[in-house]
């Protein structure tokens, strides 16, 4: 590995929310696995779009929109080019994760048939299983799941039992959200293809941390939101293979997806048109580019090596204060910590950190079901990005310790 030089001081400086304060304490923000902030670089581009160049994309003969066109389109190949796609149709730009997922289960409601089996695993996001157990009450599809370990892994000898030739389609997040997970979704992949089904992977949450290579993994379907990685909210992508992008019917009817329309009759523009109904967000997907590049700009090695220090330095001093609990062990993580402090609600721990400038997320991170695996109401989680600091986390310690002295 060649020797980076990881300016720390110049990378926070990139980010303008960083500098303020809240509650008069300069801001820590341990929040990311919920949203990342943005970079000015980011926050240029968007400005850009709305005072240079904002008009319609894919209609207009005017300059304008061929300028707004031609961003857009860069900006779908900077995305096909970061995950490794084989063609640039194959990107289609979502309002986000939860929109691109909502596609892929819509479109084989019209593929499934009675028990037909689903795989979900135990660690998801509501938006990885509430679309399937819809889809499942349509079609008659039965819905499954791979269950966890103690530590927070899936049990994968359990998943090769649950697999046979009724599984249709195999769902799991690339890195689960609440713990940090981060599951073989190679060998989850290679061993759904033995049997003839299908995969979609949610990462939403390893996409931040991990460049995923979606040829290399050979993964059906692959979702991802731009506001995890330092895009903008209300835009994200749903990688498909070609061939099964080109099976599923279109998700939503209006302008754009269309090739032709009559009263009759209307037939469906090709790929990624078909999945692409209405005007999108087009300075977002612009800004997504944007955050890919400057992501890209870092490195992801870089990006991996700081934000793995700051996991182990924090798992390290979490561990010594009496009564914490973390949840989420496995081997490899990214760099989320959910812990609890034992007699005191999550709740009350995030308010007082909040009181110390400090923002963490408490409550069940939208996967319930790992709650009540752990049979807790939820925990406290501090989420990573490679613009925080072990300053930052020796902030949230000692105000651990303050919050523990007053709740106790
Ligand atoms: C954030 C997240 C989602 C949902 O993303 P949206 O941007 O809200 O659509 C889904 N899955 C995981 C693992 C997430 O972290």
């Amino acid at each position: 590995m060649t020797y980076n030089p990881f300016d720390i001081t110049k990378i926070r400086a990139d980010f303008p929310i960083l500098k303020r304060e809240v509650n008069k304490k300069p801001l820590v923000y341990f929040d990311n696995a919920a949203t990342s902030q943005t970079p000015q670089a980011v926050i240029d581009v968007i400005a850009d779009y709305y005072s240079s160049y904002n008009a319609n994309i894919h209609r207009g003969v005017h300059s304008l929109s061929q300028e707004a066109t031609d961003a857009y389109e860069i900006a779908r190949q900077k995305i096909q080019q970061h995950f490794n796609a084989q063609k640039a149709h194959e990107i289609i730009l979502t309002s986000g994760t939860t929109h691109g997922i909502n596609i892929i289960a819509s479109g084989y409601a019209e593929l499934l048939k009675a028990n037909d089996e689903l795989l979900v695993s135990a660690m998801e996001h509501h938006s990885n299983i509430v679309p399937w157990q819809m889809l499942c009450e349509k079609t008659g599809a039965v819905l499954k799941v791979i269950p966890m370990t103690q530590k927070g892994t899936l049990d994968m000898t359990a998943y090769a039992s649950l697999l046979s030739d009724k599984t249709k389609l195999v769902f799991v997040n690339h890195v689960s959200n609440a713990l940090g997970t981060v599951n073989p979704i190679a060998s989850i992949i290679e061993q759904a293809h033995q049997v003839g089904a299908k995969v979609l992977i949610d990462g939403a949450q390893a996409a931040p941390h991990i460049k995923a290579d979606v040829q290399a993994l050979d993964v059906d379907y692959y979702v991802v939101s731009a506001h995890k990685l330092c895009g903008p909210t209300g835009v994200g992508m749903l990688y498909g293979k070609e061939d099964l992008l080109n099976t599923l019917p279109p998700y939503q009817g209006g302008g754009e997806m269309i090739a032709e329309v009559t009263f009759e009759k209307t037939t469906y523009a090709d790929l990624p048109h078909k999945f692409e109904a209405g005007t999108p967000n087009i300075a977002g997907g612009i800004a997504f580019g944007a955050a890919l590049d400057y992501m890209n700009g870092l490195g992801f090695e870089s990006i991996a090596t700081h934000e793995n220090e700051l996991l182990v330095y924090a798992t390290t001093a979490l561990k010594e204060i009496e009564g914490i609990q973390i949840y989420g062990e496995a081997a490899e993580k990214t760099a989320v910590v959910s812990f609890n402090v034992k007699g005191i609600h999550p709740y009350d721990v995030g308010s007082i950190l909040d009181k110390f400038g400090i923002a963490v997320r408490t409550g069940h991170h939208c996967a319930q079901p790992i709650m009540d695996y752990y049979q807790i109401p939820g925990t406290i989680r501090a989420s990573f990005s490679f613009y925080n600091t072990k300053e930052e986390i020796d902030r949230m310690i000692e105000a651990l310790h303050r919050a523990i002295q007053m709740l106790q």
